[in-house]
């Protein structure tokens, strides 16, 4: 039996939680035979090394010198830290320090090119981002072989190719599953622990790319379908899913058992605990995924399967949010019966490479409404203008205007849609608690439905929402 164990930031953060870790991979081992780990890069709270390196990167363009050289110092403080409370100085723990020194020069000196060229690629940033977990996987690694077994350190790049889409790359799966077959299962045919970086991955020219924040949840997922794996487990810093976001949400309470899609949806509308891309290879493959906490191994997490239930019940289970984005509005009395309106103003989006989080149904032909992030929406708002530039002459389009601070609440559970007089209880939950409903949409399977409210209201929204999660309706 094959099981793929991720372990995210905080599960690989210090010296004390990789000693969880791989007493976690060692009693998995024991009980499934065969086990294939993912790591993300270190992330202890408050720091997380993915944002440091970005940090430096981002601080060099800006023509600063002594950020970067700073950032220099604590990345190697924090590996430093956790090699020396792992690896004895008889072992490996000057191999393991040299090649962490020669990672932090080379983060050095990519962002002092950065800094003198004065130019900040989406290439380098993935060169620089990815070796947040290049680095947690070597000192993982190293102690699993100073416990007394077989272990090694692998690089994604080595097998997961992608397109040349920096910072968001697309895996070519069909070549990627051959070369992550062909290079992990003679290691764990030979009762090796394979130890492979979350995260990134390669063009074909090998140059570094990264599959998006929080991406190594798919790279699990990448690799329990290529190992035909029987389950993909993702071990974080909370109990499974949640009803709710636990940070924002103190008595959100974990779910046992979810469908791919409910949590597709979850995460595709903000729930950080999952990547939203990890569920497909799952689904495809129809391997079964959970997720557990680290620091409460013994809790059982939640169970995220193909849904079974021939009759959802429409319960509401959790409820989550996206803020920062903006609403786009196109509005016009000559919009009516005049086809082609939307095609255009959803083409003319695409073409500015912007994603729509959500688009929702207004009740007449006089408006289209949607969504988009909001540093983009200045640029929708004026690609939309230079679309329409003839309608908005005639003024059959009257005005094309972005609304800032809004945000999306989702709320998820199968049958959501479908079931008589859900809908009604949460809008009056909201009416009660006088938060405006701007705009509604159906999520984008059948077990979500999202609400627009503004940046102010959310967090009231969320709660309200909750309540009624908590009591069961
Ligand atoms: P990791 O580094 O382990 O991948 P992340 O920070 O990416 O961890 O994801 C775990 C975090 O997701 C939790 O600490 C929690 O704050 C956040 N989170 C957001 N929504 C939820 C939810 N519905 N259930 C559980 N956790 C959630
Ligand atoms: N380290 C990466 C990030 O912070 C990937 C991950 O943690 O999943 O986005
Ligand atoms: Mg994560």
């Amino acid at each position: 039996m094959t099981l793929v164990m991720k372990f995210g930031g905080t599960s690989v953060g210090s010296a004390a939680a990789m000693r969880e870790t791989a007493d976690l991979i060692l009693q998995a081992r024991d009980t499934w035979g065969q086990v294939a780990v993912v790591a993300s890069a270190m992330g202890s709270k408050p720091v997380k090394v993915t944002d440091l390196l970005l940090r430096g990167a981002q601080t060099a363009f800006m023509g600063d010198s002594e950020t970067y050289q700073r950032l220099a110092a604590q990345l190697w403080e924090i590996h430093y830290e956790a090699i020396d409370g792992l690896l004895s100085p008889e072992g490996e723990r000057q191999i393991v320090l040299a090649e962490i020194e020669r990672f932090v020069e080379r983060f050095t000196s990519l962002c002092g090119a950065v800094r003198v060229l004065g130019e900040l690629t989406p290439r380098a940033l993935d060169a620089i981002s990815g070796m947040g977990e290049q680095m947690s996987i070597r000192i993982l690694a190293a102690y699993l072989r100073e416990l007394g077994y077989d272990s090694e350190a692998i690089d994604a790049t080595e097998m997961i190719l992608t397109d040349g889409n920096f910072q968001n790359a697309t895996p070519n799966m069909v070549a990627t599953r051959e070369r992550t077959a062909a290079r992990l299962l003679p290691l764990l045919d030979d009762d090796a622990i394979p130890v492979i970086t979350g995260f990134i991955g390669a063009t074909a020219d090998g140059v570094t790319t990264t599959l998006g924040r929080g991406g190594s949840d798919y790279s699990a997922a990448i690799v329990g379908q290529a190992l035909e794996a029987d389950e993909v487990w993702i071990w974080t810093d909370v109990d499974g899913v949640m009803s709710a976001d636990p940070r924002l949400v103190p008595n959100a309470v974990s779910i046992p058992t979810l469908s791919f899609r409910e949590v597709s949806e979850l995460a595709y509308y903000g729930a950080k605990v999952i990547h939203a891309k990890t569920m497909r290879p799952c689904v495809e493959s129809g391997i079964p995924l959970r997720i557990k906490n680290t620091f409460n191994p013994t809790h059982p997490g939640t169970v995220i399967e193909e849904d079974r239930s021939s009759q959802p019940n429409g319960a509401l289970k959790a409820v989550t949010a996206i803020k920062g984005v903006s609403m786009i509005t196109v509005e016009g009395k000559g919009m009516i019966g005049v086809p082609g309106i939307a095609a255009r103003t959803f083409g003319a989006v695409a073409r500015l490479d912007v994603s729509v989080l959500l688009i929702s149904q207004a009740s007449s032909e006089q408006s289209i409404c949607f969504i988009v992030t909001e540093p983009a929406a200045a640029a929708v708002v004026r690609g939309l203008e230079d679309e329409f530039a003839d309608e908005l002459r005639r003024h059959d389009i009257e005005r094309i205007w972005s609304r800032e601070d809004i945000a999306i609440m989702t709320i998820v559970g199968a049958g959501l849609q479908t079931t008589y007089g859900i809908a009604g209880r949460v809008f009056s939950a909201l009416g009660d608690h006088q938060v405006n409903v701007i705009a509604i949409a159906q999520g984008s399977t059948e077990c979500g439905i999202s609400v627009i409210v503004s940046g102010d209201d959310v967090g009231r929204a969320v709660e309200h929402v909750h309540d009624l999660i908590v009591a069961g309706e």
